[in-house]
Formats: C-alpha cells, structure tokens, sequence
C-alpha cells in the first residue's frame, strides 16, 4: 500500500496543520495517523495558493467540523492522482486545468510589466523619436500655416522691418541659402536689441536688428541665416514647438485651428531652447549650404568670435541659447580646413548701408 504524506487541518488541530500518512483503501481515505476514515463521495476537492500548487481534500465531519487534508509536496499530489477511485477523478481533473489558470496569473503580470516599461521607455527614453515621429505627421502646409499666424502675432505687436535695403539683403542671401527648398521662406528684421534671431517653423526667419549692427559683414549674416535655415529644414523649430506647446496645442494645430496657439507661440520662438545636438547639426549643414551657395563660410567664424566678445559681458539671448561659442568656433575650423572650397567668394553688399538702414528705423 502506497502512503501519502500530508498535512491536516482540522477544527481542533493546529493552524499550522498535523503531519499525518494517508492513503485510499476501497472507497474510503483513510488518515493512518489519526485513525479517520472518510467516504470518497463526500470529499471536496481544490486547488490552493498563490501559483496554485497546492491540492485541498476537504469533508466534513458527522457533527459538521470541517477538515482538509493536504498532499505534503508534489510527488505526494502524484501519489492521490495515481491511487485515488475513478470515482474522484472528475474532481482531480481541477489539478491539471489549473496550469491555465498559472499561465493567465503570470501572463497577466508580464504584460502589465511589459507596458510599464514601454511607457517608460516612450516618455523618457523614446521621448525625443516620438516627438519626431509626430513631427513627421505635420504636412508642409500645416507647418507654414503655424509659422504665419506666429508671424501675424509679430506683426500685429509691431516692430517688424519688411521693407527697405536691409530687408533685401536678408532676402538676397536667404534666397541663396535655401534654393530647391520644399518651404516658401519668409525673411524680416525685428526691432530689437537683443543679438539673436530665430526660426519659425514653416520657413519664417526672424532676424533681430542688433544682430545686423554687430555682424561686421554680409558674410556674417549669411552664417547666421545658414545655421537658421537648418532648424526649418531639418524641422528643429517645429519639434520644439511641440514639445513646448503640448501635445493638446499639437491637436488643435492639426486640426487647423492655428490662431489659439499662435500668440503664445510668438512670445516663445525668441527663446527657443535647442539641445547642444541639434545646434552643432545646424552648424555643420550651415556650413554645407554656405558652401553649395559658394559663400565663403569664414563669417561663422568670425561672427562666432563677437559673440564670445559678448558673452563676457551679458549673455544675449542668441549667445545663451547656443553651445559654448568656442567649441563651435573650434569644430567650424576644423570644417573649413577639411573641406576648402576655392569658388567660394565673400559676399559683395553695401554693408554701412545696410546697417544704416537699420539704425534709420
Ligand atoms: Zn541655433
């Protein structure tokens, strides 16, 4: 006769259970320790514990007390399959079924693990690839749409240059800049005293009139407009826009009611904040439009070394936004001297009129 070892509970036994040996004889279990007998047809079984490893035999006694027998480990489960009466089996067929139920606790907790990690990992890690695959959703005509209602909103507060030498001269260069471009750019001077200039998205660039007086040559703008250009093309300024608006704004700028969003956006295109990455990738394609247009890009250095004047006094805000003005200066030069462009010519342009024009308004 093959024995079970077991644990058993009982109304008057210990919480922790009573070691006892059992085994089936006939159509009764018989609890050898504790001289028990019990009908097989009055027994109930379970399943039992967190990954349901435990198997309950469970009856009641003649005067109503509960008792439950449990196999001591699992080749004492297999010893209550093997020797119990036909008659218990449907009831042990609960052993088997409960792998499914395993397999649906623990599949349950992989995938609400598996999605708290890929939330994490989109927001935080992915965060800059999300915003860029939203940003690739944006069509042109959307992009420009966003880059005119801010350029309303600059116009609508005043300030703006759009006519006149100065102007012509931006355009003049910008057009050189930005040939075969897919955006219709759009090039004016802002009054201000700050030295700096930004990029709307869409193709608008904002030049302030500081930046025209301390630029001691066209060469210099074009270096600016150069590295302007590139946070449109390679749409920097229509990520951080995103980014800063949130992704409610997002939506509504999708849907095509731009206006609600362009007045905040007016005041924050001038303190558009890009990573150190995004700007050395503005530098060097600057670099290479200055270079397709056959300007000679010397004026990215030259300009970079005034505002590393500058910075020693108060950081002007196109200053502060920027890299370390000299690493920059460092990484241009190198450009130049890896790559020499001997068509390059320096920009011929009336500059003192240019700058004239300026102070005039
Ligand atoms: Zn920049």
């Amino acid at each position: 006769m093959q024995t079970i070892r077991a644990l058993l509970y009982g109304d008057d036994l210990p919480p922790v259970g009573t070691k006892v040996f059992a085994y089936f004889l006939e159509h009764r279990l018989i609890i050898d320790t504790m001289d028990i007998s019990v009908e097989v047809a009055d027994l109930v079984v379970s399943v039992g514990g967190f990954e349901h490893d435990e198997l309950f035999l469970n009856w009641q006694g003649s005067t109503g007390e509960k008792w439950a027998l449990k196999p001591y480990e699992a080749r004492d489960i297999q010893m209550v399959i093997a020797t119990a009466p036909l008659s218990l089996k449907p009831q042990l067929a609960k052993w088997h079924g409960r792998t499914q139920h395993i397999k649906l606790v623990w599949g349950a907790i992989a995938a609400i693990l598996a999605f708290c990690v890929l939330s994490v990992l989109l927001l935080w890690w992915q965060y800059d690839r999300a915003i860029s695959w939203v940003a690739e959703q944006i069509p042109v005509s959307t992009e420009e749409k966003m880059g005119n209602s801010v350029l309303e909103q600059l116009r609508s507060e005043g300030g703006l240059i759009e006519s006149g030498v100065a102007v012509k001269t931006v355009q003049e260069i910008g057009a050189k800049l930005t040939k075969g471009s897919r955006y219709h750019y759009q090039w004016v001077i802002k009054t201000d005293k700050t030295l700096n200039a930004f990029a709307l998205p869409g193709g608008v660039v904002v030049v302030h009139s500081a930046l025209i007086e301390k630029a001691s040559n066209a060469n210099e703008l074009a270096a600016v407009l150069a590295h302007e250009v590139q946070h449109i093309e390679q749409r920097h300024s229509l990520k951080s826009t995103i980014n800063s608006l949130g992704w409610a704004a997002l939506l509504t700028v999708t849907i095509g009611d731009v206006s609600a969003v362009a007045a905040v956006m007016a005041h924050q295109m001038g303190s558009m904040y890009f990573s150190r990455d995004l700007e050395d990738e503005a530098d060097r394609l600057g670099f290479q439009a200055l270079i397709r247009a056959n300007i000679k890009p010397d004026g990215m250095v030259t300009f970079f070394q005034t505002m590393a004047k500058e910075e020693k006094g108060d950081a002007p805000a196109w200053v502060s936004s920027h890299p370390a003005t000299l690493e920059r200066i460092k990484t241009i030069q190198t450009l130049i001297e890896k790559e020499p462009c001997p068509p390059c010519k320096p920009l011929v342009f009336d500059w003192i009129q240019v700058q004239k024009a300026i102070v005039a308004k």
